[in-house]
């Protein structure tokens, strides 16, 4: 069984100990509910169906965030239902399914690569199902079509694969001008109002005021690799080499 956290109102979050990824439950009426990201390895997601079926809960409906193999597993106790995604990323987790295959293979093998990466274009600006209201703040920063989901009722962002507290900005680097986009995502999400509770794809919950201290530091995380200032490899998040090798890489492609 997986601890689900009540992280607001209706609002429920697992963190998985791999990359320390987080799951998020939407609960709806009638025990329906929304599944984010499923993640990460086979037993996790198991468990989280396991969890929610003990809770009685029944996924309505998923939403991916993002085209990337840990952000669009799935398992058949989760339920044959519709997992959208913004029509730009359903469209690239097809086009790269091959690629995904392999990634997820080699990184938590196990999984039902059937319903793997399977996701349902949705040209919409807020997810279709009866519970609370969650809009679809879509943007091409970290990865083409990437759709972070902002819960109005409550104040909370999932922000997919930005604003960590673990993790610098990673750009989405085959895209033209990768910092710009980046950007552009950032001010998407910094203008949807009052959020007061912030999800990451990885890392730790946090409140509002820690949205915005992430926001900056991702601005001044973006303002330093532009410049090309050396300081901007100084992040205190850059702290493992897989980050460092990723920071060193964007760097290169923005000097070389
Ligand atoms: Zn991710």
């Amino acid at each position: 069984m997986r601890q689900l956290t009540e992280v607001a109102p209706g609002v429920l979050v697992t963190t998985a100990e791999m990359y320390t990824t987080t799951s998020t439950v939407l609960v709806g009426p009638d025990a329906a509910c929304l599944v984010v990201d499923p993640a990460i390895t086979p037993s996790d997601v198991a468990g989280l169906a396991a969890e929610l079926a003990g809770r009685r809960l029944r996924p309505a409906a998923g939403w991916a965030t993002h085209p990337h193999w840990d952000h669009v597993l799935w398992c058949a106790e989760l339920g044959d239902v519709p997992r959208y995604a913004t029509p730009r990323a359903a469209e690239v987790a097809e086009r790269e399914r091959h690629d995904l295959i392999e990634e997820v293979t080699q990184e938590t093998p196990g999984h039902d690569l059937e319903l793997f990466a399977r996701l349902t274009p949705l040209s919409a600006d807020r997810i279709p199902w009866d519970g609370p209201v969650a809009q679809i703040l879509a943007h091409n920063a970290h990865e083409a079509g990437h759709g972070a989901v902002f819960l109005p009722g409550t104040g909370t962002l999932l922000a997919g694969d930005m604003l960590s507290d673990l993790e610098v900005p990673l750009l989405y680097t085959p895209g033209p001008d990768p910092v710009g986009q980046y950007r552009a995502g950032l001010d998407l999400l910094a203008s949807v109002g009052d959020v007061r509770v912030i999800v990451p794809g990885h890392g730790h919950v946090g409140d509002g005021a820690e949205f915005r201290r992430r926001v900056d530091a991702d601005l001044r995380y973006l303002d330093r690799l532009e410049r090309g200032a050396p300081s901007a490899g100084q992040d205190e998040r850059i702290n493992s080499d897989w980050l460092r090798g990723e920071h060193d890489r964007q760097f290169r492609m923005l000097h070389q």
